[in-house]
């Protein structure tokens, strides 16, 4: 057992006690606060590669990546020297800039879009997608799928994953809205469909077809933990377009995560539309959104879809996501390496399991990956309900004798974890060694 005596976590607790009288519950953002597993939150000092340090100097074996973004690891040389140089220029114009201009040319050039509009979030770049797909088709209904998240705008509120699936408020099978504040009225014009579900979106597109705007989907989904398309799923996907609704895939978390093209270009999907995250700004404050001319060109002020932000297109984001972009596509065999280290931890995640008699089922694609702690056999989770059934009081367990060993999980049985080029040998080894004993502490239940 790789246990060694337990570090103290008395600055992360005194550090929480002080953020939850000044913050709801002592963090910016609800997963963070650890409620699924219980046990108080590590505040982080600082981070460099595949480590962070936190609040008692503890170094952690990062699985997280700030839930995406730190596919390079952090603290990268070029991504520090990039934003660096920028801030030597100033922080903010309010006025177009160079940077903003070559981020577009490289996001173009790589995904085949025709257009992108650069926002500060995730959130923003889905709710700004949908806004557009109504202003361009004059429909009122979207339509998405249980268990997916896209962010915390109104009407996405709706069956949502991540945090809904396992914080106050969003208890899981809940019908929706998934949190209160969201008005049923506004609710109402989302519809939802199964993940993974043919024969049910091509039904509900038979009947409610013609008032549907657009159909968002995360191509893979990592907000349910990790479920992978079937590709039935895909072709009924596009079949949606067939009733003049627009295809919204939301890559904010694949996009240039599972290849260079993100999950669209890996699976041949051709949406209408595409909303980045994460990856894009380098770990700097980045969201964006994409598709044909056609369509973009209905966004202000070429066109009536107003769509504003006081600080998109940010220098030192820009600078952070074009350092990013730079690195990955100057290192073709980095998806590969990302791949070989990930399908490893798979297949050493199962074996631990299995020898511990833990009932365990992986789904993985790329350097994303969920280990569901239920007996359904490998790649037989497909859906939020199948997600669902996994046991989360074995999981909260397991994560805990994980952190205990320096490992720092996704503290939910709902969410992928995320490798980075960071992670090497010395890292799998010592994970696996981890997982073997955390694995073995909860056999013989
Ligand atoms: N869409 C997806 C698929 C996401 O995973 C997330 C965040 N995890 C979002 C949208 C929202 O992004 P943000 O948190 O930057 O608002």
């Amino acid at each position: 057992d790789t246990l060694s005596p337990a570090p103290t976590t008395a600055q992360s607790e005194a550090l929480f006690a002080r953020a939850r009288a000044v913050t709801p519950g002592g963090v910016n953002s609800p997963v963070r606060a650890f409620r699924s597993v219980g046990g108080s939150p590590r505040f982080i000092r600082e981070a460099h590669g595949a480590y962070l340090t936190d609040a008692d100097g503890t170094r952690l074996l990062d699985y997280i990546g700030s839930w995406g973004p730190m596919i390079l690891g952090h603290d990268h040389p070029a991504v520090r020297e990039a934003v660096t140089s920028a801030l030597a220029g100033g922080t903010s114009f309010g006025a177009p800039g160079e940077r903003e201009v070559r981020l577009a040319e490289a996001v173009t050039r790589i995904t085949g879009v025709d257009r992108v509009r650069f926002v500060n979030s995730g959130t923003e770049a889905t709710m700004s997608a949908l806004r557009l797909a109504r202003g361009a088709t004059g429909r009122k209904y979207i339509l998405k799928f249980r268990g997916n998240y896209h962010g915390h705008a109104d009407g996405l509120l709706v069956e949502a994953g991540s945090g809904l699936m396992t914080n106050a408020g969003g208890a899981l099978g809940q019908a929706a809205p998934s949190s209160a504040g969201v008005p049923e009225e506004y609710a109402r014009l989302t519809l939802v469909s199964e993940y993974n579900d043919p024969a049910a979106l091509d039904a509900l597109m038979q009947e409610r077809g013609v008032d549907i705007a657009a159909v968002i989907f995360e191509p893979v989904v990592g907000n349910a933990g990790v479920l992978i398309p079937t590709p039935e799923f895909l072709a009924a996907l596009h079949r949606v377009r067939e009733h003049g609704a627009l295809l919204i895939a939301d890559e904010v978390m694949t996009g240039f995560r599972l290849s260079l093209r993100g999950a669209t270009g890996l699976l041949g999907l051709r949406p209408d539309l595409i909303c980045w995250g994460k990856i894009i700004g380098g770990g700097l404050p980045v969201g964006a959104y994409g598709g044909r001319a056609d369509v973009m060109d209905h966004v202000s002020p070429q066109g009536p879809v107003y769509q504003a932000g006081t600080l998109s297109g940010n220098p030192l984001a820009m600078a952070a996501g074009l350092a990013t972009l730079e690195v990955l596509e100057g290192d073709p065999g980095l998806y590969g390496r990302l791949d070989t280290y990930t399908a490893q931890l798979a297949d050493g995640l199962r074996a631990a399991a299995r020898e511990a008699g833990v009932p365990l089922s992986v789904n993985r694609i790329g350097s994303m990956l969920t280990a569901f702690h239920q007996e359904a056999p490998d790649g037989a989770i497909r859906s939020y309900a199948d997600a669902a059934r996994s046991d989360t009081a074995a999981f909260a367990a397991w994560f805990q004798q994980m952190l205990a060993r320096g490992i720092y999980w996704a503290p939910s049985q709902f969410e992928s974890i995320f490798v980075g080029a960071a992670h090497g040998d010395a890292e799998l080894e010592q994970t696996l060694a981890a997982a073997r004993a955390a694995y073995a502490g909860l056999g013989g239940q």
